[in-house]
């Protein structure tokens, strides 16, 4: 047998040991798995993964394999073990699931768990729908958006924000989900990291975990008024981490960052050069000073927005992202392989909602969390005013409080509420969401203090 035959033989033979090795460590999570379910654990144990990954550092420097790869192959095994671990998780969308099918059956259900706003989207997004057959715009498109959207939405955000961004920086998305889908998927390889502080919203983890990129969350308080350690954030950059998501004003603490903090974290984040998703997409909702990080004019920042909450157009589905040109050919190309465009009527429509005005929608929004937040200091809730968003996102001070049960209680009396787990370790967190009349609402709130009293 020639040289290379024999070499060839002893990789398949450590190939397929380390096969049989991946199936002994995942029989051992999948047991560690059940016994944290059992204890009302959650599944990533942050502490855990930091000494594994210390203990993998130091081996790497003793046998001398490149610490990234070493780490990156560790990324990958912790990943696998956070898949056999997780339960199908109780979120806002299975809540609203689950209160959608009950309504089938004719029960009535108040709405405060999902953001989407019940008033409609501006006027002159009825004559568009009407005027797009007419006008054409019926045929396959640019990958990157209409020309003409795309300069019209150019020209809004430069004099927003006093500052020149072109055609080339936008790329026009069917949501700002899936905007954050394609930089996640297109700016990061397996066994990167991203930072993504927590509570958040789900889809940051969710696109991570698909694309095979190890998520490092860093935890928020309502002790500590939602702010992130920029301490905690520097002990967690290694030479793996390659993106921090921002979400400011916050779903779903309604938190919008000191600007003196964002500041520090952009400062890091150039200082690593580390890619910077900003989801914006509660921009409109500020009730306090907030700064885009578009103002940072960062070569390596992402920033997400859409129609959705600010012209109460969910359903249009489309959305938006602003980056560097490079950035926004990488995500075209993802984009053009998954759905060639956004269909044109939709853009047309939402080109023409730019027109209206809908700066009432966050008075409207702001109005009704200030009902919330009266009758949550009556009821006792524990809570941060929000400084944006539209959400109030509560403690339940009860012993051996379970959202998961609670929500499930909540809507056999007629109210939906997004149980804390779907944002990350808050089990005894609630998020509730001002997206219905000022009516429901407070009826809405009547029915959480008379089941958390026990009075129902
Ligand atoms: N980002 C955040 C923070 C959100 O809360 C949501 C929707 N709830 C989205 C993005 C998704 O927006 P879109 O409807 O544009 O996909």
């Amino acid at each position: 047998m020639s040289e290379i035959d024999n070499l060839r033989d002893k990789i398949d033979e450590i190939t397929l040991e380390m096969i049989k090795l991946l199936k002994k460590r995942t029989v051992i999570a999948k047991e560690i798995g059940t016994i944290k379910k059992d204890l009302g654990m959650n599944v990533t144990d942050e502490k855990r993964e930091d000494s594994l990954r210390s203990k993998v550092v130091t081996l790497c420097s003793e046998i001398g394999i490149d610490e990234a790869i070493g780490t990156r192959f560790l990324n990958f095994l912790l990943n696998e073990s956070i898949k056999v671990q997780t339960t199908s998780k109780q979120t806002h969308l299975s809540i609203f699931l689950k209160a959608k099918s009950l309504e089938q059956q004719g029960k009535k259900i108040i709405h405060m768990e999902v953001g989407e706003p019940d008033f409609l989207p501006p006027e002159i997004v009825k004559d568009a729908l009407e005027e797009v057959y007419d006008k054409g715009f019926i045929k396959y498109g640019q990958v990157k958006g209409m020309p003409r959207f795309l300069t019209t939405l150019a020209k809004k955000t430069s004099k927003k924000y006093d500052l020149e961004i072109k055609q080339e920086n936008i790329i026009v998305c069917p949501g700002a989900r899936y905007a954050v889908y394609l930089a996640i998927t297109t700016l990061l390889n397996p066994g990167d990291e991203i930072i993504v502080f927590e509570p958040a919203w789900p889809a940051y983890k969710d696109c991570a975990e698909n694309a095979g990129v190890k998520t490092r969350t860093i935890k928020t308080t309502l002790e500590n008024n939602w702010e992130p350690s920029i301490n905690e954030i520097k002990e967690t950059i290694n030479s793996n981490t390659k993106m921090i998501v921002l979400n400011y004003p916050n779903n779903p603490t309604g938190k919008i960052l000191q600007e003196k903090i964002q500041n520090e974290i952009l400062d890091l984040a150039i200082k690593h050069e580390l890619y910077v998703l900003s989801d914006e997409i509660y921009a409109q909702y500020s009730y306090e000073d907030w700064k885009s990080v578009l103002s940072y004019n960062y070569k390596k920042a992402i920033i997400t927005q859409s129609f959705s909450k600010s012209h109460s157009m969910t359903g249009f589905r489309i959305g938006y992202a602003i980056s560097t040109p490079e950035i926004i050919e990488k995500m075209a190309k993802l984009q053009a392989i998954c759905l060639t465009n956004v269909s044109e009527p939709i853009q047309y429509v939402a080109m023409r909602a730019l027109e209206a005005d809908t700066s009432n929608n966050s008075n409207i929004v702001k109005a009704r969390l200030d009902i919330m937040i009266k009758k949550a200091k009556e009821i006792g809730l524990d809570f941060v005013k929000p400084d944006g968003a539209m959400y109030l996102f509560a403690k339940v001070k009860k012993d051996g409080f379970d959202a998961n049960d609670f929500s499930n209680k909540l809507l056999d009396h007629g109210l939906a509420v997004a149980p804390g787990g779907g944002f990350g370790d808050f089990k005894n967190f609630i998020r509730l969401s001002a997206c219905q009349d000022e009516k429901k609402l407070v009826e809405g709130m009547n029915i959480l203090d008379n089941v958390l009293k026990g009075r129902k």
